[in-house]
């Protein structure tokens, strides 16, 4: 069904909306493709080909980018990587986008390492929410999934957030089987004592998670058994909104998520894109190529030329990749081959920011 903000794309109206109707609604902008983790389902490699240093979009770019997408109907900002707690004056950036008109959500998405060092200035920025990863309370399992012994920052991280008082905390687990799906409880009633809403994100095949296969995937089904054994009937209310987590309820009213993008996707109703840190434009998570808007930026496109750039491609956009995947998995086959990966590192979900 077409999202009712659609009637906006008209003639005279201003926000445009993709050929299924979605309007855009939301933006990821990653702020770097380094990371200080190696999680295996995101970067098992034992190198990577990084962006050029000199194509990395400065603060003032980001925020002019950032501009023209508000103008067009984003109102919703989410700030990624890699890892955004390794780019220099984070909190910077974010005060100026708070700044801006029509944000009515910023929010960052972080490994949880850096972020004892820097709740109470993001906060103090005008950060509302932040999204913490977390696949297990175990630091030796910790260090298995990720390749790093950060442990111990990553829940002082989550613990100085929530003393800082950034809102809205909530912790994304990746399960994978065998590896972390014994952990759902106690990860639940970990939330609780933050307090912050966990999200359970089933294992998806997006290009760097060269080790995925269909039997590391713990389907939302069996995530949903595995808590329904352990608390009782779970609630599922009705879909509302773009947002990509179902959300559920146990019986004594505590929510969780889960984003089921590997075997219930939900294309439909997706307003997200993403914009990497040296300024390319993907219209899916899962999209082969995007727009480059680095360059018309620097050879000096105004405001009005780079929203009639955003809001043309955005008309054409057909993306459902997600779902596209679901009639198309070989079992012995990745997404994305290594090979590609090294010749287009925008191919990788560190660079596009998840
Ligand atoms: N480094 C930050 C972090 O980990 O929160 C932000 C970037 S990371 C790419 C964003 C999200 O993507 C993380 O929550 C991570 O768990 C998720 N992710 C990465 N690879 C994934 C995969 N193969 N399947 C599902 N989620 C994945
Ligand atoms: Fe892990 Fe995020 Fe770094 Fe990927 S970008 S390796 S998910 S911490
Ligand atoms: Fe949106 Fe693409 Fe993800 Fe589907 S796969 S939800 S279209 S980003």
């Amino acid at each position: 069904m077409a999202d009712p903000r659609a009637a906006a794309d008209v003639p005279g109206g201003t926000n445009p909306v993709d050929a299924f109707g979605r309007p855009l609604g939301s933006l990821r902008i990653s702020l770097t493709d380094q990371c200080n983790l190696r999680c295996r389902y995101c970067m098992p490699e034992a190198e990577y080909a990084w962006l050029p240093r000199r194509d990395l979009l400065t603060f003032d770019e980001i925020v002019r980018l950032a501009e023209a997408f508000v103008s067009l109907g984003v109102d919703r900002v989410r700030l990624t990587g890699g890892e955004p707690l390794l780019r220099a004056g984070a909190a910077d950036l974010v005060r100026r986008l708070a700044d801006l008109t029509g944000v009515a959500d910023l929010a960052m998405t972080t490994n949880g390492v850096l972020l004892a060092r820097h709740a109470e200035s993001l906060r103090d920025a005008g950060l509302r929410r932040v999204t913490v990863s977390l696949d297990t309370l175990r630091p030796d399992r910790f260090r298995t999934i990720s390749q790093r012994g950060t442990h111990h920052e990553v829940l002082a991280g989550i613990a100085a957030a929530a003393a800082a008082g950034l809102g809205g905390m909530k912790i994304d687990t990746v399960v994978m089987r065998g590896v972390n799906d014994d952990e759902l409880v106690d990860l639940l009633e970990f939330g609780r004592t933050v307090p912050a809403e966990v999200r359970f994100i089933e294992y998806m095949d997006v290009g760097g998670a060269t080790g995925w296969s269909p039997k590391l995937v713990y389907t939302r089904e069996e995530i949903l058994a595995t808590l329904a054994a352990h608390y009782g009937p779970i609630a599922a209310p009705a879909r509302t909104g773009p947002a990509p987590a179902d959300r559920f309820v146990l019986p004594d009213g505590s929510v969780f998520g889960i984003v089921s993008s590997t075997t219930q996707p939900f294309c439909a109703s997706c307003d997200r894109s993403r914009l990497t840190a040296d300024g390319i434009w993907l219209r899916c998570l899962y999209a082969m190529s995007g727009m480059d808007l680095r360059t018309p930026l620097r050879a000096g496109a105004g405001p009005a030329e780079l929203r009639d750039l955003i809001a043309g491609v955005w008309r054409q956009r057909r993306d459902r990749g997600a779902e596209d995947r679901l009639g198309t998995r070989s079992p012995d086959k990745v997404f994305v081959s290594l090979q590609s990966l090294k010749r287009d590192p925008h191919l990788e979900m560190h660079t596009r920011g998840g």
